[in-house]
């Protein structure tokens, strides 16, 4: 019997399989890693920032100082940035200190504001909780990291310059997928699953803040998406996203320029394609 070929999944690679079953395949069994853009290290710095904070109010029970936050959000991303970072087209041309500073500044804003309207009402527990599960059936394990506990519930941070669709919190696989996991390593599950939104905008930061619950057969759907994910692996089937979708662009895909249904769409297999009329109603069933 062949060795599946990953160890682990996690539910941001699943979303990835989602969207595009061959990212996940340039990115998981080829090992193809593209260097995150800068919106992605702008997120990064502000998680730092934040965790900053958090982890001072967990272990000495007051917030951190802010210039702290800051420093932090400033290391994190000049780290990330000497790492490798991917220029859109419209970024490349402009000076890469000015393009770093934006972003410094904008992490510390996004930060700041969570310092100062979000942290003050949590209660946290435990930050940046990561764990393994094992689930029968499942060649792999699912790896990931919960951001934030509180006594009763989790919280998830999301970063972003457009506002969150109003149910974001209680279609969140990712939540899911937490909750799950919480309820494995402590026993018990959560109260409450929600997400904590920082929307940076031309004038500011607004926050949004959403929560939703789970239940057993939210964590049934997250599974069998999982094992569905898992026998495509096996079977070798990777499917493209549709032409049409937000992820399949060069702007949201790093693998554009290498894939043949992005930049390469030549394709050098031609099919001799016949077809028939149908009635209205093969084609109202096909419309459901
Ligand atoms: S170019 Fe499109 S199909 Fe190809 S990997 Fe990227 S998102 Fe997927």
């Amino acid at each position: 019997m062949t060795e599946f070929p990953v160890q682990h999944l996690s539910p941001s690679s699943i979303a990835m399989f989602g969207r595009c079953g061959r990212q996940f395949m340039y990115r998981y069994l080829e090992g193809l890693i593209i260097p995150p853009g800068i919106s992605a290290i702008r997120g990064t710095g502000t998680h730092q920032g934040v965790e900053t904070n958090l982890r001072s109010i967990v272990d000495d029970g007051t917030p951190a100082p802010i210039e702290a936050v800051a420093d932090a959000c400033r290391d994190k991303i000049n780290a990330e940035w000497e790492r490798g970072v991917r220029l859109l087209p419209d970024e490349q041309g402009q000076p890469e200190s000015t393009l770093r500073g934006v972003a410094i500044d904008e992490a510390i804003r996004l930060s700041r504001t969570h310092y100062d309207s979000i942290a003050p009402n949590l209660r946290p527990v435990q930050i940046e909780r990561w764990f393994e599960l094992d689930i029968p059936d499942l060649p792999c394990t699912i790896k990931g990291r919960i951001d934030l506990q509180e006594a009763n519930g989790i919280r998830d941070l999301k970063t972003g310059k457009s506002y969150p669709s109003e149910d974001a919190a209680a279609r969140s696989p990712q939540l899911t997928w937490y909750a799950l996991a919480a309820q494995a390593l402590d026993g018990t599950p959560p109260d409450y699953v929600a997400l904590d939104h920082l929307v940076l905008t031309k004038t500011g930061v607004t926050v949004r803040q959403q929560s939703s619950m789970r239940d057993p057969a939210d964590y049934s759907r997250e599974i069998v998406r999982a094992r569905l994910v898992t026998e495509s692996i096996e079977h070798g089937t990777f499917h493209p996203a549709q032409p049409d979708h937000w992820c399949c662009t060069p702007k949201w895909c790093g693998y554009w320029n290498r894939c043949p249904y992005g930049a390469k769409q030549a394709s050098t297999v031609s099919y001799a394609v016949s077809g028939r009329a149908t009635s209205q109603d093969t084609e109202e069933q096909i419309d459901e």
